[in-house]
């Protein structure tokens, strides 16, 4: 068994990312830049913000994080997400989910400039990465992508399972296995909560794309031997041994299902760390216009 090290790999793309931006600077070129809007104070959004600031001056990009009061109305905030589409100097920007409950999050999704969309939520980036047009891709599946593609995990012809249909995780990770390239070019399954007889799917994937929400749901007993698991799940556990008091964990029981996967992902350190260097990348790539040209 070979452990997918995202904590390594992120680490590598984030030296990969800083050397670029260091030539983009060198040739006189804008210094790529990215705004965070959050709204409220929801810890865990502070922290996943704060994350990305921190990754952002760490690579020489530009970040800004917009803090907007919980009671913002929708239509303050609409005009908001407007004035970042139109200012120049902003090359990508994020709303971070989820929004209080008073405000339709997918208008918002949907009043945000597709070039600048850098987590890849609007439905015209999705529509793009469906028919194979050059896209942002949401950061989380972009990704499980550039894991396995570094490890240079096999794909074509392989049955791949992804467990979760969400819009942010199943959804476009299954309609990228699917794609005619590499990674991809895989038969894709889908499961989800009205899935019958689960394990008869699991036990045929040669890949397994694990986002359910559902700690350590999936068993050695659902995995077929030297199947690739990718393990997206996140779940924060209280635990004596550690200083912080927590422990995280995932949607997979790691200790027994690495016995018999080829390649698996471990929580933490697998999947989480390259969700924020995606974000990186889609940034550089707005501001270079590399998905829709000048
Ligand atoms: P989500 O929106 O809650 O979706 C969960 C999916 O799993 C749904 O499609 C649901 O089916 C399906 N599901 C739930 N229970 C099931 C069961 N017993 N059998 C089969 N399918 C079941 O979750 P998400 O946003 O995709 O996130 C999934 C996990 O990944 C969470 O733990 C989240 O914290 C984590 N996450 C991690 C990252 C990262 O950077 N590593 C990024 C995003 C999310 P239905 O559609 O039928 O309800």
């Amino acid at each position: 068994m070979e452990r997918i090290d995202g904590k390594k790999i992120s680490a590598q793309i984030k030296e990969e990312i800083a050397r670029e931006i260091e030539q983009i600077k060198q040739q006189g070129g804008k210094t790529p830049h990215l705004v965070a809007v959050l709204v409220g104070d929801d810890p865990a959004s502070e922290t996943y913000v704060s994350h990305k600031e921190k990754a952002c001056n760490k690579v020489g990009m530009e970040s800004e994080v917009w803090r907007l009061n919980a009671d913002i109305s929708q239509e303050e905030l609409l005009k908001k997400v407007d004035q970042l589409n139109q200012d120049p100097q902003v090359d990508g920007f994020i709303v971070q989910l989820p929004l209080p409950d008073h405000i339709d999050e997918q208008k918002i999704i949907e009043a945000i400039d597709p070039k600048k969309d850098v987590d890849g939520f609007h439905p015209i980036n999705m529509g793009r990465m469906v028919i194979g047009l050059p896209a942002y891709l949401s950061a989380t599946p972009a990704g499980i992508l550039e894991l396995l593609k570094r490890y240079e995990i096999e794909t074509e012809g392989k049955n791949c399972v992804v467990l979760g249909r969400s819009n942010i995780v199943g959804k476009p990770i299954a309609n990228l296995m699917l794609q005619k390239a590499y990674p991809g070019n895989t038969t894709v399954t889908v499961c989800h909560s009205r899935t019958q007889n689960l394990q008869a799917y699991t036990q045929q994937a040669d890949i397994l794309i694990v986002a359910m929400g559902k700690r350590e749901f999936v068993t050695a007993d659902m995995v077929k031997d030297n199947a690739v698991v990718i393990d997206v799940g996140i779940h924060r556990i209280p635990s004596d041994k550690t200083k912080s008091g927590w422990k995280l964990r995932g949607d997979v029981k790691f200790d027994e299902v690495s016995e018999k996967a080829s390649f698996i992902t471990p929580v933490p350190g697998g999947v989480g760390p390259m969700t924020i260097v995606s974000l990186l990348k889609n940034t550089i790539a707005a501001s270079q216009n590399r998905i829709y040209g000048e």
